[in-house]
């Protein structure tokens, strides 16, 4: 059975999913490669032992440091082709705003958007459903956009899920929401439809986790 654990570097989280393998969803975002290992030292992670990173989507926050994990780790980046564009030049993958709280949430982050983040060059990408059953991990990767054109989740048979952005706590109410920053809210919604098909648990890159019968309500509420 797998167990993920998240970890917070900066703003955004990293998760370790311990299978027969252990892989790694998103990077966070800090300067220091010790940071890393410190903090895979305090959960007894070897990071050699780390067969892969996924990156969930081009966002800044989410593959800033995989340079640095690469190297750490000695595992393969993998993204989806469309966060090909952001990485590999080191900008954000597009962002527009979800109604007024969205307008007022870009503001707020406005000056760190333009961020030069160092490129990446991933070593595996995907367009369709990814399988994780040889690095170990009873689960597989499927794309989930509406965040951004670029957003992949990790699906665990377990019924978990690890899905970047999609969902994070409200930065101005603190109460969970759909993400304020989307590229088709309309395809958000359904690729959280297609998630609670089979998904009871899901793990944000910010926050959470939270259970489907807050998914749910969220999908349905309309602001
Ligand atoms: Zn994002």
């Amino acid at each position: 059975m797998s167990k993920i654990t998240p970890l917070t570097f900066g703003m955004s989280k990293l998760h370790i999913i311990e299978d027969r393998g252990n892989i790694i969803v998103d990077t966070g975002c800090i300067e220091e490669k010790e940071k890393y290992e410190a903090a895979f030292a305090e959960i007894g992670i070897d990071p050699k032992t780390i067969e892969l990173i996924i990156l969930s989507h081009g966002h800044w926050d989410h593959y800033a440091r995989a340079n640095e994990l690469k190297e750490l780790t000695g595992a393969p980046v993998l993204c989806h082709k469309n966060a090909l564009p952001a990485i590999q030049t080191g900008k954000n993958s597009p962002m527009s705003p979800r109604g007024e709280m969205g307008k007022r949430f870009l503001e707020l982050i406005a000056h760190e958007l333009n961020v030069q983040m160092e490129p990446v060059v991933p070593d595996i990408v995907i367009d369709s459903t990814y399988d994780l059953a040889p690095f170990g991990v009873a689960g597989k990767i499927i794309y989930t956009p509406g965040h951004s054109e670029c957003s992949v989740s990790v699906l665990l048979d377990s019924g978990e899920a690890i899905v970047g952005d999609m969902i994070i706590d409200s930065p101005f109410t603190n109460i969970p929401c759909l993400s304020l920053i989307v590229s088709d809210e309309a395809k958000l919604r359904d690729s959280l439809r297609t998630l609670l098909k089979t998904t009871h648990t899901f793990y944000g890159g910010h926050s959470g986790p939270y259970t489907k019968e807050v998914v749910a309500s969220l999908i349905e509420k309309t602001e």
